[in-house]
């Protein structure tokens, strides 16, 4: 019934798991509840529709156009699954393509522009007027830790006015804040530092109460300073396939 790779995804599922249980009892966490998107970016939809058999409800992708044509062979090939997957957008978003990513993603991560959230709240607002019911689409801030914006995220300094925008914004929710470590420097002290931006901005919005922080390599550093949302690829689905 199961075929080789399902039994793999599947070993390295859980043991995923385990760490992030073991990271949160080690933070005296052990109550809290941490989100883990499995991102399958350069995998093939096959292993995304693997993925949802056993059980994993949040898929994460970064391109576009991967993602589209991951979203929709999904919905025509296992329509019943596909119902079932909450898809995450965590990648770098070209404002005039921001539209278009409100038709598909149930969550993005990353949103660093005024510009990307007006696209989103344009396309969702389409979305929105097409299909009944579909709510707000929860967005996350991206942080720009080392202020470098040309790698994605924006700059601390320009963190609350983007917030505020976006929380006046009829078609999106904000959601949080996500972080994507700097290869410069320890990555435990970067997600403290992040972990202080998102107090912040919690403090002024109450309701963004998620804190995307982790991938396959620093999963406990992540979950000890605070992240309620890791993002993990490689650690599950192996190395990723060269195109
Ligand atoms: C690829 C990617 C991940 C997953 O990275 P791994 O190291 O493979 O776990 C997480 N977040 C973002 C934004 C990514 O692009």
């Amino acid at each position: 019934m199961t075929d080789p790779r399902t039994e793999e995804l599947a070993a390295r599922l859980s043991a995923t798991r385990d760490r992030v249980e073991a990271a949160l009892a080690d933070a005296d966490r052990a109550g809290d509840a941490v989100d883990l998107v499995v991102v399958t970016k350069f995998h093939p939809v096959d292993d995304a529709a693997r993925l949802a058999t056993l059980g994993v409800r949040d898929l994460g992708e970064n391109r576009v156009q991967e993602a589209v044509a991951k979203v929709d062979t999904l919905a025509s090939g296992h329509p019943d699954l596909a119902a079932s997957v909450r898809w995450n957008m965590v990648g770098h978003i070209q404002s005039k393509k921001a539209a278009s990513v409100a038709g598909w993603a149930d969550r993005v991560h990353s949103v660093d522009s005024v510009r990307v959230a007006d696209g989103l709240e344009r396309g969702r607002a389409r979305a929105d007027a097409e299909a009944e019911d579909v709510g707000p689409l929860p967005v996350l801030l991206q942080l720009s830790l080392d202020g470098d914006t040309a790698r994605g995220g924006v700059a601390r300094t320009a963190l609350p006015e983007l917030a505020d925008h976006v929380a006046g914004l009829g078609h999106l929710r904000l959601a949080g804040l996500m972080v994507v470590p700097p290869l410069e420097g320890a990555a435990a002290a970067h997600f403290a530092d992040a972990a202080e931006v998102y107090s912040r901005l919690r403090a002024d919005h109450p309701d963004a109460d998620t804190f995307s922080a982790g991938m396959s390599g620093d999963i406990e550093e992540a979950i000890a300073a605070g992240s309620t949302c890791v993002r993990v690829g490689t650690a599950i689905l192996g190395p990723r396939p060269v195109v």
